[in-house]
């Protein structure tokens, strides 16, 4: 007899994310982890299997009659997300942004109208620009706290997409009443989940009816996949999405799918760390004589704060600070003097990282301010006593640097 070691439903979550998508047992063994199953073509044992199973597949049973269906691992990495999110089912897509995409294109037909809150990730604006409009699709970014989206929503409205925190500024939105709003008038919510990954946020609870991530941060965790996911609250909704992305042909390797899973075992011991140092390094910043303004949700003086103490459970490793100095080369001059911070955009990986915000990009944002340099940090598992004195000496180099130049 096999050895059933699903966790109950009622189980926490953390239990449930630890056994999520586990193997059975053959024979009375079998590994921990789900096996690496590459593949393009899948064998049939006779035509009457062929059949069988191409009919199931057809009737939307997750069964995979070609490789590009994606097999046990890639199952198991869906069973594990959909876990994650509290969901019916999930997709996966070779990037964060082509779940985006996806999730843009299987829910808008030309001439429909799509309300987008202004502090999304920003390269969703490049999909609007380069696909949306060319196909007559509609997109109008709004403010979500200062304008009122009931007075928004027109007749040819059909998806409200949302992102929570905000990208690089944090703008903590009131999803409840936002999807209580657009559910009134039909209008599905999709959301970007990647801030909260899943364990501190969880939209389609609050009622989203689709919930994104960029697996590529957090779940996969390591900085060495790109991952997307699109999670559907029902299955309504999950066959129009799943009907795309099979147009689309969306395929990822399983390779990647296994590096997301393994990634989405540690989730919670990484984020909680991460967030530990996190908050240490925010408040050295908001005592800082060379900041302005610190941007991190969990700090009692963000203008987010109390929403995110209402709906989400932790915070990760991202916050944004902008500098006392208003003289434009202060980030620039700042990121160049870091030394265990690297360079680079992307984040969720077990590293920590610096990068100048453009200004072009905060200027998207209704609460931007203006006028100073930004940095967005992503703190990693590092002891945040080195991350800290690496931030003063970079704060002392700046200092010297715009002093040299006056
Ligand atoms: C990085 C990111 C994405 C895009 O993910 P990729 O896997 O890099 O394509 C989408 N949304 C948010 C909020 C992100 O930070």
């Amino acid at each position: 007899m096999s050895r059933d070691n699903a966790p109950h439903d009622d189980a926490d979550l953390r239990t449930r994310l630890i056994h999520a998508g586990s193997p059975g047992l053959r024979d009375g063994a079998g590994p921990v982890n789900v096996p690496v199953v590459r593949t393009s073509t899948v064998r049939f044992a006779d035509s009457d299997a062929q059949h069988r199973l191409q009919a199931r597949r057809g009737a939307g049973d997750r069964v995979a009659t070609y490789g590009r269906h994606g097999l046990d691992t890639h199952q198991a990495l869906e069973e594990a997300i959909t876990t994650l999110e509290g969901g019916y089912r999930t997709l996966l897509a070779p990037s964060g942004l082509s779940a985006i995409t996806l999730v843009l294109l299987a829910l808008l037909k030309p001439g429909e109208h799509a309300l987008v809150s202004d502090s999304v990730y920003a390269p969703v604006r490049k999909v609007d620009r380069v696909l949306l409009a060319q196909h007559g699709i509609t997109v109008e970014y709004f403010t979500p706290g200062r304008d009122a989206l009931p007075e928004l929503i027109r007749d040819t409205t059909r998806l409200l997409y949302l992102e929570s925190p905000g990208s690089l500024l944090y703008e903590v939105l009131d999803l409840p009443a936002l999807v209580a709003q657009a559910h009134a008038r039909d209008v599905l919510v999709a959301t970007d989940n990647t801030w909260g990954a899943g364990l501190y946020y969880r939209p389609l609870a609050l009622g989203a009816d689709i919930s994104i991530q960029a697996a590529t941060k957090y779940l996969a965790g390591h900085s060495d996949v790109m991952m997307g996911s699109v999670t559907a609250a029902s299955a309504d909704v999950f066959d129009r999405l799943a009907a795309v992305h099979d147009a689309l042909g969306l395929s990822v390797g399983a390779d990647d799918a296994y590096l997301t899973l393994r990634g989405i075992r540690t989730l919670d011991v990484r984020l909680a760390r991460h967030q530990v140092n996190a908050t240490e390094v925010a408040h050295y910043l908001a005592q800082h004589p060379d900041v302005v303004q610190v941007y991190y949700p969990p700090l009692p003086q963000d203008p987010g704060h109390a929403l995110w103490r209402r709906d989400f459970s932790g915070a990760n490793g991202l916050l944004t600070f902008s500098f006392a100095q208003i003289d434009p080369r202060a980030a620039g001059a700042f990121v160049d003097a870091l030394k265990y911070f690297s360079i680079g955009a992307s984040w969720g990986g077990y590293e920590s990282l610096a990068l100048e915000a453009a200004p072009e990009r905060l200027g998207e944002h209704a609460s931007w301010r203006g006028g100073r340099s930004a940095v967005r940090l992503h703190i990693g598992l590092e002891h945040p006593a080195d991350l800290i004195a690496d931030l003063e000496r970079a704060f002392e180099a700046v200092r010297e640097r715009l002093k040299r130049s006056a």
